[in-house]
């Protein structure tokens, strides 16, 4: 738990302050940045997002998401920021190895450093963690903290959207096992307070580029491997194939749950080219362990119904290697 009085007093004079992603961001990691860095900046902090790389479109609406500092592709700036910060935030994380490039800056700044996050076993690498992985979303989260520390009064509507954009995009649209009293108990706050929750819906799933949909409607047609006595499914996509449809990885984003919503699949697995790398998303029903698959298998981790991973080889010899070692396995792969 974060000690509230003592973060307070720190705070009592203006901070430049420092809040970070992971690779790849999110909805949840850019909602979760955005909203606490807007409540910092109206308590009179100077305050700075960096993530390590771009976030897909359909996200870029968000209130703010302008000025926030890619690590790709303003490296001096990031660093220059990072090392004059007093205090820094990770937020939707558990380890430094998840922000790229960001990772030996953050490491060596001697800056006070904030965990908030939900996914298991953190690693120690910050003075202080809310760490709670029964928690739907680090947007949740940080409502929750924003709570505890009593500045929830100065969550804007704009702020509002950022962490209801978080938590809609971490839970599939409020669906996912993950939600809970809590979660509802935000959006109904937000909601009173005046923030629109249907325009926000309409941002992120209504404005999709034809390309994207072209896209999907190919991984269903053409892409999708559909194993019936392995209540598994795959869909998988090359560079090439990104590129003929002028997409690039964020923009399939929640293809992986197509797959897993076919009768009787309780496992689905995405597989796309990314540097070199397959890099794979991995989703499940029920306690199908996919955090598990991706550590042990595949340099990851996630969480039990969501994670993440990658494979040093080519897409063919990654799916190879995934039926070899988890179709025969699956018993292992579940909790119990
Ligand atoms: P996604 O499949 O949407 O990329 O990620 C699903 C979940 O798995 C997210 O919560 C993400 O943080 C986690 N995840 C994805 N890729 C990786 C990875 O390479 N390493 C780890 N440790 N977690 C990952
Ligand atoms: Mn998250």
């Amino acid at each position: 738990m974060i000690d509230s009085k003592k973060l307070n007093s720190f705070l009592s004079q203006p901070r430049r302050i420092v809040l970070t992603s992971h690779r790849g961001p999110d909805g949840d990691a850019l909602g979760s940045t955005l909203g606490l860095s807007k409540v910092l900046k109206s308590l009179g902090h100077e305050t700075y997002i960096i993530l390590p790389d771009g976030f897909p479109d359909f996200i870029s609406w968000m209130p703010g998401a302008e000025e926030v500092v890619l690590f790709s592709e303003n490296k001096t700036r990031a660093i220059e920021l990072l090392d004059s910060a007093e205090l820094l935030f990770a937020l939707d994380y558990n380890s430094p190895s998840r922000i790229g490039d960001v990772e030996p800056h953050f490491v060596a700044s001697n800056a006070y450093k904030i965990m908030i996050d939900h996914h298991i076993n953190p690693m120690d690498f910050c003075d202080e963690y809310l760490s709670k992985p029964e928690i739907s979303s680090t947007s949740q989260l940080v409502y929750g903290f924003l709570e505890s520390m009593g500045w929830e009064e100065h969550l804007s509507v704009d702020g509002m959207e950022c962490l209801y954009a978080g938590i809609v995009t971490d839970t599939g649209s409020f669906r996912f096992r993950s939600v809970d009293v809590g979660t509802h108990r935000v959006a109904s706050i937000f909601m009173e307070k005046g923030m629109n929750n249907a325009k926000v819906h309409q941002l992120l799933f209504d404005n999709t580029d034809a390309s994207r949909l072209r896209l999907l409607g190919y991984c269903l047609n053409e892409k999708m491997e559909i194993f019936q006595e392995n209540q598994t499914a795959f869909i998988s996509l090359t560079q090439d194939e990104l590129n003929r449809f002028n997409c690039s990885k964020g923009d399939t984003d929640g293809f992986v749950n197509y797959a897993l919503s076919l009768k009787g699949i309780i496992l689905a697995v995405y597989f796309v080219e990314q540097n070199g790398l397959v890099k794979l998303s991995t989703r499940s029903i029920g306690n199908l362990a996919v955090n598990r698959v991706c550590s042990e298998l595949f340099n990851g981790g996630g969480h039990m119904n969501a994670a993440g991973g990658t494979f040093e080889g080519s897409m063919e010899d990654a799916k190879s290697f995934f039926k070899e070692r988890v179709f025969d396995n699956l018993d292992h792969y579940f909790n119990k």
